[in-house]
């Protein structure tokens, strides 16, 4: 969308690129929370070794460089205490905190984290993993089998009726409204996949369905693809369970979510720029 590219600040590689007295930057995950050093500008703990912090990493990976720097994602033993004047923080719970680089970094160090941990042993055989060269992927020396990182993508969609936006609530978020999302199943395009979900969660067909940008949502391994389309027909019907409402919402009562960061924030945004009373 409008922010730059990460790749103006980040190369991914698998070799160290940096001198040994350049400090690296860490990515410390102890049970899915990320290591934080308030006084970095950039929050994350910034050392040439992990020992002046008496850390012990259980599984480490080369992540390439941040403005120079090297990076590393670690996971360490869940006894592990913070070091003084750092704290272990929920990913989620630093989402507007963190440099919207570093929080998109945190979500690549997290994911490959845990897919290391979950492919130790090969899904078909049972035989142990092996990490494969210059690639992101595991593959099993007995039979073969490959293994990478795991996306989900997920399909969520401004919906317009008459200058109007489709909020939905559902079940496990409360009261809140948020747009229509779910994710894509298989053998489906994404265009398809918002038709489906659509007519799912509340009963009605939509048409014009336009690309409108894409964000990484590693909680825990989605790719979430925006899109907007128009009504073309049904009334809104609900399950009463997964989506418990659902109504029209006009520019000036659309209900916001509190962070600025997240691709269904942008697409609100866009419908306000659009569909605001001020404009004819
Ligand atoms: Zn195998």
């Amino acid at each position: 969308m409008k922010r730059e590219p990460i790749y103006k600040r980040y190369q991914p590689s698998f070799t160290p690129k940096c001198a040994s007295n350049i400090p690296s930057y860490w990515f410390i995950f102890k049970s899915d929370k990320l290591l934080i050093n308030p006084e970095n500008s950039l929050k994350l703990p910034l050392t040439s070794s992990l020992g002046e912090f008496s850390i012990i990493p259980i599984r480490s990976h080369y992540l390439g460089t941040l403005d120079g720097h090297d990076c590393y994602a670690i996971e360490v033993a869940p006894e592990t205490s913070a070091p003084d004047g750092m704290a272990f923080a929920d990913l989620i719970s630093l989402f507007d905190d963190l440099d919207e680089d570093i929080f998109l970094l945190s979500g690549r160090a997290i994911q490959i984290v845990n897919w290391d941990k979950n492919h130790e042993f090969c899904g078909k055989c049972g035989a142990p993993t092996e990490i494969m060269a210059n690639e992101l992927g595991k593959k099993c020396p007995e039979c073969g089998l490959m293994a990478f990182p795991r996306l989900s993508p997920a399909v969520i969609t401004a919906i317009i009726k008459d200058r109007k936006i489709l909020m939905a609530q559902h079940g496990y978020r409360g009261d809140r409204y948020g747009l229509i999302a779910g994710f894509v199943e298989p053998g489906e395009t994404l265009e398809e996949a918002v038709e489906r979900e659509t007519m799912e969660e509340v009963g009605i067909k939509v048409k014009n369905i336009k690309y409108f940008g894409s964000q990484p949502w590693p909680f825990p391994n989605s790719l979430m693809l925006a899109f907007t389309a128009e009504y073309e027909s049904g009334d809104i019907k609900v399950d009463g369970r997964e989506i418990t409402g659902a109504k029209w919402f006009n520019a000036d009562e659309i209900p916001r979510t509190p962070s600025k960061m997240s691709i269904a924030s942008e697409l609100i945004d866009w419908y306000i720029e659009n569909y605001s009373s001020q404009i004819k």
